[in-house]
């Protein structure tokens, strides 16, 4: 970080109060957490240098001996985590990965059936202004107007229907578990492929929180950033007859070189999730987002679902007569950072939304337990009917007892974590 403050003050600057914002204000955006120290090392090495394309020993470049290491190190983790046949750690993002998935089970023009954007389905789900639903010809499944959950009878009857080539379960912002088995009955009635699209909760099951879609889909996608605690980036698990279909539709047809420094910090973030002081992060993650729906329910904001099976929940403030905006825009004066979320069926437009989403693998990896969940309720309750008096105080007080890194890794700004 020395020679970075040097060479590029401005940037070393931006670091170090990223640090300090990541530090000093509490973290409750759902699809974020803290990566170790060894991910981030891994993150910022020399082996950002390297030109891979291809695959472990079918390079399309010389040199790549100590990389085909780290590369196959990475894939036999993941395959060893989550019980896959194969799996592909090449992707640069989640979205980077379903665009492999498609290209892999699809052509362009073909149904695929997903959640619609919503009800918490995501961006690549077939929504208009992505590739997945420009390209393919989307036809969304809803959640219940009564339980706010996944309405299976209706999925089916949209199923047999429409006749998909694809079906897609997983979401962006849904808090309860998904019946994969249901989902894989309803895609073989239907002659159909399953997706699962594991990004938000793979973290999960990686520490056996939540039951794993690996045994039920013909492909599971995933990020290995949020709750997993790896690098920004995908990856993509599938059954072996499907390994060649998936390696040639992530390269060459989506993506160039590989990110080989990425890649080897994914090996490490699937070593790390397969200890079990990961399982017990995993485990608490979800134990912290029950207890805050159930705090925040006391505060008079209404979870969705009516709770959370996971490390997310989506609380309706229509009772509050706060938007999801304001809400949001309210927490972050006082330093807690969420995010404004519709809720099923949500009368006001998605840039607004009637409700928040919060999540707890960030806050969870800190230490925090049931206490603190209950603790930070109370001040969000506080901080979203803007009562602003001394709340930025207490949120200073409840982050200051929870460093996220070891004190003595984190500053004065020559330290390791100023990066
Ligand atoms: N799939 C789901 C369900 C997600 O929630 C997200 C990101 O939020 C993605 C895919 C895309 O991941 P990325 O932002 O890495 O492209």
């Amino acid at each position: 970080f020395a020679v970075l403050r040097r060479d590029d003050p401005e940037i070393a600057a931006v670091l170090v109060d990223e640090v300090v914002r990541q530090r000093d204000t509490l973290q409750l955006i759902a699809s974020e957490s803290f990566t170790s120290p060894a991910v981030l090392a891994a993150l910022g090495s020399t082996l950002a240098n390297k030109y891979a394309e291809g695959y472990p020993g079918e390079r399309y470049y010389g040199g790549c001996a100590q990389v085909d290491r780290a590369e196959r190190l990475a894939v036999e983790r993941a395959r060893e985590l989550f019980t896959a046949e194969h799996a592909n750690v090449q992707p640069h993002s989640g979205a980077a990965a379903n665009l492999a998935a498609y290209a892999a089970l699809a052509e362009p023009g073909d149904v695929v059936l997903a959640m619609g954007l919503p009800y918490g389905g995501h961006l690549t789900h077939g929504s208009r202004a992505n590739f997945s639903g420009k390209w393919f010809h989307p036809v969304s499944y809803r959640v219940s107007p009564e339980t706010e959950e996944i309405d299976y009878d209706e999925v089916r009857d949209l199923a047999l229907a429409h006749r998909p080539k694809l079906i897609i379960c997983g979401a962006t912002s849904y808090p309860r578990l998904i019946d994969f088995a249901r989902f894989r009955e309803i895609a073989d009635e239907a002659g159909a492929y399953l997706m699962v699209d594991a990004a938000h909760f793979i973290g999960l099951v990686a520490g056996r929180a939540v039951p794993s879609p690996v045994p039920y889909a013909d492909v599971v996608t995933a990020t290995t950033h949020k709750a997993l605690r790896g690098p920004r980036g995908g990856m993509i698990l599938c059954r072996g007859e499907l390994a060649q279909r998936i390696d040639k539709a992530v390269f060459p047809f989506a993506q160039g070189g590989p990110m080989m420094h990425a890649i080897a910090a994914k090996a490490v973030a699937f070593r790390e999730a397969s200890t079990a002081e990961f399982r017990g992060y995993a485990n608490q993650t979800v134990r912290n987002a029950r207890a805050l729906a159930a705090g925040l329910a006391a505060e008079g904001m209404r979870p969705v679902t009516g709770g959370t099976d996971t490390h997310l929940a989506v609380l309706d403030l229509r009772e509050l007569g706060v938007t999801g905006l304001e809400a949001e825009t309210r927490c972050a004066r006082v330093g807690i950072a969420l995010t404004k979320n519709a809720i099923p069926f949500d009368p006001l437009r998605p840039s607004v939304g009637s409700g928040i989403r919060i999540g707890t693998p960030s806050v969870t990896s800190q230490g925090m337990r049931e206490d603190e969940m209950g603790r930070i309720a109370r001040v969000i309750g506080r901080a979203v009917r803007d009562e602003t008096a001394g709340v930025a105080a207490e949120v200073a007080e409840i982050v200051g007892a929870f460093p996220p890194y070891p004190l003595d890794t984190e500053m004065p700004e020559d330290s390791a974590l100023a990066w």
